[in-house]
């Protein structure tokens, strides 16, 4: 595992060069104001040195430098009044025993209520009836009167105190410290040591993007000016644009290197030696034609393989696009030419299907083994010996491949699918598996890396967490498709008449799949979602569908269970197909057209889109019905609504980045977040995009940042080490 990092400026425990930081590494306990006991409370928030606490940016801005009237207050804007407290009471909770605290306050114009419902002990004793007090916060109507929850509140009113009457930076929470200290302590911080922050960026960057010096960004966005409030609150002051830009140069330049040094390795080249006609003459075997986009990749792909160096590159295609055709026929090319490749996906089903299907496209030509946690031990002896003899093979597999006894005499080929469900460390050992020394040469030679995916990356991920690969796009599907229609279901009414059009479906004899949300990283969680989808099942087959046969399937249950119902379901023993996830990737059955999905808000919009695409693989009209709570949010409604627009998996993928953030694209557990710190990838692309071409400039230019104008870069590099690189995808 990576060490922990917090960003890109988290002091580090190695420094090379002390002169310039010393003064940053100071200890928070001696910054004007604090002392031990604050410094003490301040550490355990993760606030450590003067550095820490001066990149300790606001989240936020908020505009108060208009005070408002009650009259002027709208519903669900925020606002500043000043008003009178006209009266102050406690609401018992008859059944919690706890209390709701009430102030009634206005002016000359209306009156508001003020709600606490954990309010600080003795806190009504000072909303003394008369007192000029300056609250702030949302208002919103409850029986008709306008309240805020939790303002919060300036006492005596001044137009101008140092919270009010301006703009106002909003940090995270830190209990015990209140912004009004915290912005203190930052003051006598900046005083002192701003201007001993180094500038790290190149000069040259700086004027050309006509970014502040780094002492006035920091001062500025701590104590900003009033002009350009809105610049402020969008983050695009220029204080704001001058750290965004320097975190992405800091990063892109780590990236492009990074990707610069894995394309200078070794590895073997493959085409030349009869690879090349194969694919020709396997290509001629398959039931149908490639899609332009699929020949495409194919060629890029084989390209790739010719060369002596590694191939990292990712394939992202819709689902259904044919992304598993172009892997078997470039694994073919390896093959070919003697050497082993393994296709790893993330559950057995998906990796019998894949067998069978490499089998079956081409009439038994590709010589193909299947290794999962289910493949008896005789089979399994029988099978490492082939991969030890060097037999060449394509070694489809779970998991299981990654185990210790699975060794390789010759793995050239690493093909991963699906590779959000797989973890850094899962990728790695498997690279460490091809990975060789040359017995002529003495030299390491890596294997090639195929990468596939059926959630397209946005752009602004393609350049920083999969910044070290390059990309193959597949955005045809095959010919015949027709667009999945998709319908929201929200209420009663409408779930009737969709379960009426499912049943339509199942009499023509088609098959249906009923999707549960399953948690499968809590087994709490994943327990209850389970019980419901068990429950579920069971109440489809009795009081909507008796007619038709349902089948349960999910994580929990053994393989050889799973694999028992998938084959039923597939020779259409089963006409419904209870799950959870599971069945989220690559599963195919073309006589599927009908996809149900309860509690639809529940999942990611790429997410849905996967489970979509498990129908309409067939030449029949499918259909998606997405359930979701009656009550949801608007932002959930618009989440929603774009699937229902749309089929297009980019355009999807660029929706839930907007909504969701990147963690959804980054994959499980391991692969952590991306170390920015004020950078957001959708907020700030084009800042990205610069940084990006500055970096590429860099890296041509002077790549060991030897030269004397870029010596300050080179020095954050061995302060900070390469730590922001652990979060890559492939390395
Ligand atoms: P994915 O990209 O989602 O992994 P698959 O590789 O599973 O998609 O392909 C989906 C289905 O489309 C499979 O049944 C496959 O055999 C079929 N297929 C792939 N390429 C083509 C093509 N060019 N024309 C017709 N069918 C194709
Ligand atoms: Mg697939």
């Amino acid at each position: 595992m990576p060490p922990e990092v917090k960003s890109a400026t988290t002091s580090s425990q190695s420094r090379t060069s002390k002169s310039v930081s010393a003064a940053f590494d100071t200890d928070i306990q001696y910054v004007k104001g604090v002392g031990p006991g604050l410094g003490a409370l301040l550490k355990s928030r993760g606030l450590t040195t003067v550095r820490d606490l001066l990149y300790f940016f606001p989240r936020a801005y908020e505009d108060r430098t208009r005070i408002l009237r009650v009259a002027e207050v709208k519903e669900g804007e925020p606002a500043s009044v000043a008003v009178t407290v006209r009266s102050c009471r406690q609401i018992p909770l008859r059944r919690t025993g706890k209390r709701i605290l009430e102030v009634r306050a206005g002016d000359e114009s209306g009156t508001l209520s003020l709600k606490w419902f954990h309010a600080p002990r003795g806190m009504e004793a000072r909303f003394t009836v008369g007192a000029q007090i300056m609250v702030t916060g949302t208002a919103k109507r409850y029986l008709g009167q306008l309240e805020i929850i939790h303002p919060e509140i300036s006492w005596g009113v001044s137009s101008s105190t140092e919270h009010v009457g301006r703009v106002v930076p909003i940090y995270t929470e830190l209990e015990g410290i209140s912004s009004r200290v915290l912005r203190k302590i930052l003051w006598e911080a900046l005083e002192k040591y701003a201007t001993s922050l180094t500038e790290d960026l190149p000069e040259v960057f700086r004027s050309r993007h006509s970014l502040p010096r780094l002492a006035d960004a920091v001062q500025t966005i701590h104590f900003p000016p009033d002009t350009d409030i809105q610049a402020l609150i969008d983050f695009k002051a220029p204080s704001h644009l001058r750290l965004i830009y320097e975190e992405f140069l800091k990063f892109e330049f780590l990236v492009l290197r990074q990707r610069l040094k894995m394309q200078r390795e070794a590895a073997p080249a493959f085409g030349a030696s009869g690879g090349r006609q194969a694919v020709n003459e396997l290509e001629k075997l398959l039931p149908f034609q490639l899609t332009g986009d699929q020949r495409r990749c194919v060629e890029e792909i084989l390209k790739e393989l010719s060369e002596p160096h590694p191939m990292n590159r990712l394939i992202q295609g819709d689902v259904g696009s044919g992304k598993t055709a172009v892997a078997f026929l470039t694994a073919a090319c390896v093959l070919v030419e003697g050497s082993q490749a393994a296709l790893m996906a993330p559950t057995e089903i998906l990796a019998e299907q894949h067998f069978h299907n490499a089998v079956r496209l081409f009439g038994g030509r590709l010589n193909v083994a299947l290794l999962t946690g289910k493949t008896p031990g005789s089979e399994r002896t029988r099978l490492l010996a082939r991969l030890a003899s060097g037999e060449p093979l394509l070694l489809i597999g779970t998991h299981a491949l990654l185990e210790e006894p699975v060794e390789f005499r010759s793995l050239d080929y690493i093909l991963i699918d699906e590779q959000h469900r797989f973890g850094v460390e899962q990728r790695r050992t498997l690279r460490q598996k091809g990975t060789r020394i040359a017995s002529d040469t003495g030299q390491t030679r890596f294997p090639h890396t195929l990468i596939l995916t059926a959630t397209p990356i946005p752009r602004t991920l393609a350049l920083t967490a999969y910044g070290d690969l390059v990309i193959s796009s597949i955005r045809e599907l095959p010919p015949g498709r027709t667009p999945v229609a998709t319908t929201i279901v929200r209420e009663r009414g409408q779930r009737a008449r969709a379960y009426d059009k499912i049943r339509e479906e199942l009499r023509k004899g088609h098959q249906a799949y009923f999707i549960y949300p399953l948690v499968n990283d809590s087994e709490a969680e994943g327990f209850t979602q389970l019980k419901s989808a068990v429950a579920e099942s069971e109440r489809l087959q009795r009081e909507v569908f008796p007619e038709f046969k349902v089948g349960l399937l999910h994580g929990q249950q053994r393989p050889d269970e799973k694999a028992a119902i998938m084959d039923r379901y597939k020779r259409r023993e089963l006409d419904i197909l209870v799950s959870t996830t599971v069945v989220e990737v690559g599963v195919d059955v073309p006589n599927a057209t009908i996809m149900v999905v309860e509690h639809a808000e529940r999942f990611g919009l790429s997410q849905l889109h996967q489970l979509r695409g498990r129908v309409g693989r067939g030449s029949s009209q499918s259909y998606c019905f997405l359930f979701a709570a009656e009550r949801t949010g608007e932002a959930t409604q618009a989440r929603l609504d774009v699937l229902e627009e749309t089929n297009d998996g980019f355009k999807i993928a660029e929706a839930d980045l907007e909504i969701r953030g990147p963690g959804e694209f980054l994959g499980t557990r391991q692969s952590g977040g991306l170390p920015f710190k004020l950078a957001n990838l959708v907020r700030d692309q084009e800042w990205l995009l610069k940084a990006r071409d500055d970096a590429a400039w860099l890296l041509k230019n002077d790549p060991d940042l030897q030269l004397v104008e870029h010596r300050p870069l080179h020095r954050f590099y061995e302060r900070e080490g390469n730590l922001q690189f652990e979060r890559l995808k492939t390395s």
